[in-house]
């Protein structure tokens, strides 16, 4: 579905990604993980066509996206949910919920969608009138999710969906997670919460200074001696 191939990007003079080398299949969960600084976030905002790549390329369902912009990249179904949450702060839940439709197939179905977010995310449901500013910031991750979701992905873009959450708010997210991939939503995620990860990913990257190191399926991942010491705090 989604192909790396010696993808080089970083920031003007600076290379932070030296050839990464990846692909996600449809209908799997797939993992990023490593270190603080490897390059996970710069790679999903690669992969989202908001830095270009200087080297290799990058193919969706066989063709090449790396040279297009963000925009178009959201219309072919491939949706971030951005580490910094990026809310309109001053606007209710549901206005927020609502801007996430983009495609026209999105704003076709978006009072639907609605109706199905607010069902999945049973807190925003309890404050949709409520501006999105004075929420929590477990609500406004939730909210993000959320938002995300109305874009109708099929392949959906996790960066840290579960940073700075309340122990039952990380369940919640994940939970949310498998159930939308149950419905068959792919997902690739980049998570500093390592366990619960490579519990649900089908297979994981594990990256190191702009690298893949290594890659397996979460489960073989998790038993694994250099990503436990490394990643699993043991
Ligand atoms: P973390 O787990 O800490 O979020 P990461 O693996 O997601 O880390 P990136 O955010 O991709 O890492 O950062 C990789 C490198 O790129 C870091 O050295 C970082 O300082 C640098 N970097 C990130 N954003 C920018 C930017 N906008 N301009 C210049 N350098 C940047």
């Amino acid at each position: 579905m989604l192909e790396l191939e010696g993808v080089r990007a970083g920031y003007d003079e600076i290379e932070v990604l030296h050839g990464v080398d990846m692909h996600v299949d449809e209908g799997e969960i797939v993992a990023l993980i490593g270190s603080n600084g490897a390059g996970k976030t710069t790679t999903m905002r690669t992969i989202c066509g908001i830095l270009s790549p200087s080297h290799g390329r990058i193919t969706y369902r066989g063709e090449e996206i790396h040279t297009e912009p963000s925009h178009e990249i959201v219309e072919r179904g491939i949706v971030q949910v951005p580490e910094n949450r990026d809310l309109f702060t001053n606007m209710t839940v549901i206005d927020n919920l609502l801007l996430g439709a983009q495609t026209d197939e999105a704003i076709a179905n978006r009072e639907e969608n609605l109706a199905e977010m607010l069902d999945l995310f049973p807190r925003l449901e309890e404050r949709k009138k409520q501006r999105a500013g004075t929420m929590s910031g477990g609500e406004q991750q939730m909210l993000t999710l959320a938002r995300a979701l109305m874009g109708e992905p099929d392949l959906l873009i996790l960066d840290e969906p579960s940073i700075g959450l309340a122990p039952h708010l990380v369940q919640e997210v994940f939970d949310v997670v498998e159930e939308i991939h149950e419905q068959g939503v792919t997902v690739l995620m980049v998570e500093q919460n390592v366990q619960q990860t490579l519990q649900v990913a089908d297979r994981g990257y594990v990256m190191e200074n702009g690298r893949i190191s290594m890659t397996a399926s979460g489960s073989d991942l998790l038993e694994d001696e250099s990503v436990v010491e490394a990643y699993l705090g043991v």
